[in-house]
């Protein structure tokens, strides 16, 4: 086939999304193509705002549109709770069961000694400040039920020791599995049959 330059470049680029391979990037160009009007160019457009304005929340890790997300600036959620999960793809699973009106922290990932991350490279030093900054009462590990995730959780209890309640989803996430993938109701099942680590 005749090369079609920018054409070729914007299917190559939307291969590489997570859940398209080549076919159905291909599928969606063609579809933009099509509804150049109604699709694409709104699309073109939300995508250099977002990109402009897009940042990591300097307090939780979340990712929004200014140095404060939505979720930290929301002075009508309680303070006393701080729940913790290891990447963005789990708050917003967590924020989609509705279950959780507290805030959150993002780690970045999970302690692994075989890609040989360490508490320094998560942000696990911020969350023992926001503890004790902010007044918490309990914080909620929503970690994955990996061994990493469960590494990490064990790690952060130890951290914390008795400067506040520590407490673990509990059943309702099964093993081996990422919140992210959880159906909301079983989330919200889970936060609520927490139980103390
Ligand atoms: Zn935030």
């Amino acid at each position: 086939m005749e090369t079609q330059g920018g054409i070729d470049r914007l299917i190559e680029l939307m291969s590489r999304l997570p859940g398209l391979g080549p076919r159905s990037a291909r599928r969606a160009v063609l579809h933009m193509l099509k509804k150049r009007g109604q699709v694409m160019a709104p699309l073109a457009q939300v995508l250099a705002e977002v990109a402009a304005t897009a940042r990591d929340c300097v307090t939780c890790g979340n990712i929004g549109d200014s140095d404060l997300c939505p979720i930290c600036r929301d002075d009508r959620r309680a303070n006393g709770e701080i729940c913790v999960v290891e990447d963005v793809a789990d708050l917003w699973a967590m924020e989609r069961g509705q279950a959780f009106r507290g805030r959150y922290h993002v780690l970045g990932g999970t302690l692994s000694a075989l890609d040989a991350v360490g508490p320094d490279e998560l942000r696990i030093p911020k969350l023992v400040d926001r503890v004790r900054d902010e007044g918490v009462t309990e914080v909620i590990l929503a970690l994955n039920a990996t061994v990493d995730g469960q590494t990490t959780a064990h790690y952060i209890a130890d951290v914390l020791g008795d400067t506040v309640k520590v407490t673990s989803l509990a059943q309702g996430v099964p093993v081996g599995s990422e919140l992210d993938y959880l159906d909301d109701g079983t989330i919200g099942a889970a936060l609520r049959a927490r139980r103390g680590i």
